[in-house]
């Protein structure tokens, strides 16, 4: 990914020491989504991933950040949009999963009935652990979708959460850190 587009999106993180626990640093994206221009050139470049892919027909989204990307992905590559919930959002049926995140474990869903035969591009703000976004793209697998792709805006490479989400094809506009020795 350009250089030009990971020192914009560097500009445009806040970091937030010990949240939302004792020695997490958040990366705040708000001054990023709050940038016209830098939101624009974001959403552009998550796109051309879902391009290079050969073309996806739904993009997915995982609760809450993901959703700006997805839907702003989808109506730029003309594709439909859907969202991975936390657990208890969506009315049944849904496909649920339990994993672990950074800073905790969560459940999430996906509904039954939409993903069948589609070519996914899975989308989220953040990769840390990586524990989201694969279980993310289990989900949307066992809902009976191809998970084309993964495409992220920043990924903390130290905590080595690339490793997780192979071999599916992964693109992050942003990388921070080094990859964990033998990662
Ligand atoms: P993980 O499952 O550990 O890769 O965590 C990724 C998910 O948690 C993403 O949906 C992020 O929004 C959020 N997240 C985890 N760690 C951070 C962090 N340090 N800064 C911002 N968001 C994070």
């Amino acid at each position: 990914m350009s250089d030009l587009l990971g020192r914009v999106i560097a500009a445009r993180l806040r970091d937030v020491p010990d949240f939302p626990q004792p020695g997490i640093l958040f990366k705040d994206i708000s001054p990023l989504l709050a940038d016209a221009d830098a939101l624009r050139a974001v959403v552009r470049a998550l796109a051309e991933h879902g391009r290079a892919l050969g073309g996806v027909d739904l993009v997915a989204g995982v609760e809450a950040r993901g959703f700006f990307f997805a839907a702003a992905v989808g109506y730029e590559l003309g594709c439909g949009v859907v969202a991975v919930r936390k657990a208890g959002k969506l009315p049944p049926p849904t496909v649920h999963a339990e994993y672990q995140l950074e800073y905790g474990a969560a459940a999430m869903e996906v509904p039954v009935g939409v993903l069948d035969d589609h070519r996914v591009l899975l989308v989220d703000d953040v990769l840390a652990t990586g524990g989201t976004v694969s279980a993310a793209a289990d989900l949307l697998e066992k809902a009976g979708a191809e998970v084309a792709g993964i495409g992220v805006v920043v990924e903390l490479a130290f905590l080595g959460g690339r490793a997780r989400l192979a071999p599916r094809p992964f693109e992050a506009l942003l990388t921070v850190g080094e990859p964990p020795t033998g990662a």
